[in-house]
């Protein structure tokens, strides 16, 4: 027999209040990363009610992850439902941590204010309300008492705000996500009630250094300037590569607009002597060093060698114009871009119960920048993933962050039934 959509649904709009509590309860823990506080008191709370709902629980310490330490371990929760017969499973990741709240907020960024129909304070949208209303879901199908197939799991992680080593790369190194373990993954991230996102760009980020030789400063010609060199490099940059990338349109429905191309951003750089060493007068020498931070963002279309690559033929001809003048350059950080087909079966229950809820249509939307799925996009094997949640993404990182109250239970009826399409289960 088809389920109900229709007790489903009212068993979730049922829970209206039970959904504001525990975002409201996520958000007077200020789990604040960087340090990475109170992850204790918060993956304890969501382990205890879900144990409650039956999923067994586990809290695992990332150890020796970056930032972890006694008193700021970094924990993460894995939950898992186990159904009536073998199928498959359908997993929900929210991150735990928040940014600091920062200057500007009108209300107590801890306090959880309900006002207007929203709540507010930091993490509302970005992410507890999110993982709040998956938590909702999953306790509502399992409520209706069905004998459903496969398994619901959910995770709720550490330190995605400072990438997400000591959280879900974590559970992926456990192995939690090896194959045939987990088939579908949502991370309830603030993209929109309405929209799904397939993915994002890759980021590269790296540290380039140019050398040269120091002389006295009242002759500069006795020594190579590695900030001259620099500006060669600069100028390159801005002449030849920004356009080039500018050109480089991707098929990924990256929002905003401009992002739907390859960017690269100057993070940094610094030359020569500091001038406050010497009571602020600057020393007469010629720079031997100067260093260049980017940060790289790249397209499916793109090889990461090429990237690489096209900075290095640039540094290459640099150095060939000026003799005794040198570059190395050491990588930072480097996630390849990630997207999950629009035809891809996440996303397809996703569209159709979205378009049912809210009567309109969803969009799909590709993010300028990396969240979680980063770490699921390295296996192996190619998991059907997306982000898709009830805040409001130009909210996440501001002052008075909120999340819509109908948007938290349309957002928790869509997972919900999309969970249903994803283990096969026929709806009415
Ligand atoms: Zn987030």
């Amino acid at each position: 027999m088809p389920v109900s959509i229709s007790a489903l649904f009212a068993s979730i709009d049922a829970r209206r209040d039970d959904l504001v509590a525990l975002t409201r309860d996520l958000v007077r823990i200020p789990t604040v990363n960087p340090p990475g506080r109170d992850y204790d008191a918060c993956v304890r709370l969501l382990a205890e009610r879900l144990a409650r709902s039956g999923f067994s629980t586990r809290i695992l310490r990332a150890e020796g992850a970056p930032g972890d330490c006694d008193a700021t371990p970094r924990l993460n929760l894995i939950a898992r439902r186990e159904g009536a017969r073998p199928g498959p499973t359908v997993h929900f990741n929210g991150h735990i941590d928040v940014v600091e709240p920062g200057e500007g907020w009108t209300v107590d960024p801890f306090e959880g204010l309900v006002r207007d129909g929203r709540v507010w304070g930091r993490g509302t949208a970005d992410m507890k309300g999110g993982l709040a209303a998956a938590i909702v879901a999953v306790e509502a199908l399992t409520d209706l008492g069905l004998p459903l197939p496969g398994a619901l799991e959910i995770s709720a992680t550490a330190d995605e705000e400072t990438g997400g080593f000591g959280g879900l790369a974590h559970l992926v190194e456990q192995g939690y996500f090896a194959p045939g373990r987990v088939d579908h993954v949502i991370v309830p991230e603030p993209l929109g009630v309405d929209r799904v996102c397939l993915g994002h760009r890759g980021v590269w980020w790296s540290r380039i250094e140019m050398t040269g030789r120091i002389a006295h400063g009242s002759m500069p010609f006795l020594g190579v300037s590695a900030i001259r060199g620099m500006a060669d490099l600069l100028g390159l940059i801005e002449t030849e590569l920004l356009p080039k990338l500018a050109e480089r349109r991707t098929r990924m429905p990256c929002v905003p607009e401009g992002a739907r191309a390859a960017t690269l951003n100057l993070n940094s750089v610094h030359g020569g002597l500091d001038e406050s060493d010497g009571d602020g007068l600057p020393a007469p020498l010629v720079a031997d060093s100067c260093r260049l931070v980017i940060d790289r963002r790249w397209l499916v279309e793109e090889d990461e060698a090429d990237v690489r690559g096209e900075i290095v033929d640039l540094l290459d001809r640099v150095k060939a114009a000026r003799p005794g003048l040198d570059w190395r350059l050491d990588d930072l950080m480097s996630f390849p871009p990630t997207m999950t087909e629009p035809d891809a079966p996440v996303v397809g229950a996703l569209d159709h119960w979205i378009h049912r809820v809210l009567d309109r249509p969803s969009t799909h939307v590709a993010s300028p920048g990396t969240y979680d799925q980063k770490h699921l996009a390295r296996l192996a094997t190619r998991l059907d993933c997306v982000a898709y949640g009830p805040g409001r993404l130009e909210l996440a990182h501001q002052p008075d962050e909120w999340v819509g109250i109908d948007d938290l239970v349309a957002s928790a009826e869509i997972m919900a039934a999309a969970t249903l399409t994803l283990l096969g289960v026929e709806t009415d």
